[in-house]
């Protein structure tokens, strides 16, 4: 059977990403002080937990419209880049998810394909310059050649967690090229970028879920 994704089940996730940020506080909060200006745990906590105040409103919309949903929510209560980044993926997420009735494996690749596209074109930012774009760009491809070499659910989902727990590693010696980072006088280097970590927390609790909704389907 193929895969089903409601919207009650993506609200899962979102509780699920909620938890684990809302548990990594101190860990963000350093992460973001050594390279930053300290706030991203603050920024991405809010935006979650606005998310979560909204989940019995987010369950009852189509995919389209809960996406446009959490992207508002997340422009409106989430400050900084982040704020902005994710509020313009998840538009375009909307956008791209129009009378879809469930997500399955082709257009969850398509949303984060849209995310990635997005946070690019919006950021300006490229592979390679110490941001979350290191983490979700990579996974998108390793998630495009799962699906062309028709790999099985628990082989995609398990390439593309680890290239997001790769990716988010890899900007440990980057120099940052955008963003606060590239204004300290070390750029950054030999500190994990914050955005990135925290995307490969949410790309790694999304593939665990498809995964674990594929056992019960
Ligand atoms: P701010 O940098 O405004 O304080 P946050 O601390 O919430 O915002 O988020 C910082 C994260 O945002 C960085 O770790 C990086 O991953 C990401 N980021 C910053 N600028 C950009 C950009 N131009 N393009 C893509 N990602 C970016
Ligand atoms: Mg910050």
């Amino acid at each position: 059977m193929p895969l089903k994704v409601t919207s009650k089940d993506y609200v899962v996730f979102l509780k699920l990403v909620a938890e684990k940020i809302a548990e990594s506080k101190e860990y963000i909060t350093a992460l973001d002080s050594a390279i930053g200006d300290g706030d991203h745990w603050v920024n991405i906590n809010k935006g979650f937990q606005a998310l979560v105040n909204k989940a019995e409103i987010l369950e009852e919309q189509s995919i389209s419209e809960m996406f446009k949903t959490i992207g508002m929510t997340l422009m409106a209560a989430v400050g900084g880049s982040s704020g902005l980044l994710y509020g313009s993926a998840y538009l375009a997420a909307s956008r791209i998810t129009k009378n879809i009735e469930y997500l399955d494996i082709d257009s969850i690749y398509m949303v984060l394909e849209s995310m990635s596209d997005e946070i690019m074109s919006r950021g300006k930012a490229e592979v390679g310059q110490k941001t979350m774009v290191d983490c979700i760009f990579p996974s998108v491809k390793a998630f495009r050649n799962a699906i062309d070499q028709q790999l099985s659910i628990p082989d995609l989902t398990n390439m593309v967690i680890q290239t997001a727990i790769n990716g988010a590693n890899n900007t440990l010696e980057m120099p940052a090229m955008k963003g606060r980072a590239y204004y300290q006088q070390d750029k950054g280097i030999g500190h994990l970028d914050p955005g990135a970590v925290t995307m490969s927390y949410q790309i790694v609790i999304l593939m665990e879920l498809i995964n674990k909704i594929t056992e019960t389907q």
